[in-house]
């Protein structure tokens, strides 16, 4: 057992608790949460006597990572930056193939560098099972989103078939199967992905409007990903410009039973985020601002987004993207490019967020008793602010 006091508690589930007090046991299940301004609630007398180790700082729950792709660890520091998002994929197509081993060992240090920053739980963007063995022995909890592409409305069926046979082959790890983005899946294969979710009432998540090009390619059928398209001898003249951006015509193909995350809305307008809100759809939004200043140089404008209750979420996405694995890197991008967030706020979408959003909230994403959420110190904060010297330690 071991007990622990800190300026501030962030549980995510209540107001900060000042000079609070947490037990927790050998495991790091929550036994205790004190709040010393709270007299109604009585501590336990038998945490009483045990000596606390007096931290400085903010204690808060484990983070959830919602989106990475592990098995692209081993393209650290390979993949150009700043070139845009479809030099960038043409690069990872070109640089990802390599032997199993190399992919299993740098993965395996990727989910270690995670867990010393901080982060219990990933969801985490799988083309093959390659990771499953690493995600056996490791002690992050793992949802795998199974992602298929296929633009090519012919090859839905034998290109989610395959995807069905990833997904045995992570058993009995959690898998459902994914839509890679707008401008890679054909509607025909939606309808597939959302058939299958509905069935088992499965979460999913989708690469959205994380370049301009998408947009530009759904509303006027313009763009890069014409060019792209035909060096891949793809012929595109089954799909007609939608008039509209991308987010806007893919909405109906979900159902209003499945959990949607959107990962990174680099360029989704206030038009888009409205009429995603007259749709009744589960719309969740996930942002990853290092891959985003990574890949395009630019940030989501995240403004449009916390004024309307949605459930927002952090990622770090790959290291073919990111220069770490870090979600508490992640919130100090924001907090330089909006000073306005307030770090209780950032630590709910880095946390509970998350976790309601993998299904994972019994047990991750608060401080609570009888939960087992991981508890992180975050340090070096001015005046509740991140700066470049605020730091994270794992506790439990
Ligand atoms: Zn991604």
């Amino acid at each position: 057992m071991k007990k622990f006091t800190a300026d501030y508690i962030l549980t995510s589930t209540s107001s900060p608790i000042k000079n609070g007090s947490i037990v927790v046991d050998d495991n790091g299940k929550v036994l205790q949460v004190e709040d010393p301004q709270n007299l109604t609630a009585k501590p336990q007398q038998q945490y009483a006597d045990l000596k606390a180790e007096k931290l400085s700082g903010v204690i808060c729950p484990g983070f959830v990572n919602t989106h990475c792709h592990l098995e692209l660890s081993h393209l650290k520091g390979k993949v150009p930056a700043g070139e845009g998002l479809i030099e960038f994929i043409k690069n990872v197509q070109k640089l990802r193939k390599t032997d199993d081993a190399e992919v299993i060992e740098a993965a395996a240090k990727a989910d270690e560098q995670m867990e010393q920053n901080g982060i219990v739980a990933v969801g985490d963007i799988a083309n093959s099972a390659v990771t499953a063995s690493v995600k056996l022995k490791s002690k992050l909890y793992y949802h795998n989103f199974i992602e298929v592409y296929g633009f090519d409305p012919k090859n839905a069926e034998a290109v989610f078939n395959s995807a069905l046979a990833i997904q045995e082959q992570f058993k009995p790890l959690a898998a459902s199967i994914t839509p890679h983005a707008a401008y890679s899946v054909s509607k025909e294969l939606f309808r597939l992905i959302r058939k299958e979710s509905d069935d088992k009432n499965s979460m999913l998540t989708i690469h959205n409007q994380e370049s301009d090009e998408e947009n530009k390619l759904y509303r006027y059928k313009q763009g890069s990903f014409l060019d792209f398209y035909d060096r891949l001898g793809l012929d595109i003249s089954f799909f007609k410009p939608q008039a509209r951006n991308s987010i806007q015509s893919i909405i109906p193909l979900f159902s209003n039973r499945q959990n949607v995350l959107m990962v990174h809305n680099t360029f989704t307008s206030m038009k888009d985020v409205y009429f995603t809100r007259r749709f009744d759809r589960k719309i969740n939004w996930c942002f990853c601002p290092g891959a985003n200043l990574y890949i395009e140089k630019t940030l989501p404008k995240l403004n449009i987004f916390t004024h309307h209750g949605f459930n927002i979420t952090l990622g770090t996405d790959s290291l073919a993207s990111n220069h770490v694995l870090c979600i508490l890197k992640e919130m100090r991008l924001l907090q330089e490019n909006f000073p306005y967030l307030e770090l209780e706020n950032m630590v709910e979408w880095a946390t509970i967020n998350g976790a309601k959003f993998l299904g994972i909230d019994h047990e991750k994403g608060t401080i609570e008793a009888g939960k087992t959420p991981g508890l992180n110190l975050i340090s070096g904060l001015d005046r509740m602010k991140i700066t470049p010297e605020t730091k994270v330690r794992k506790l439990a």
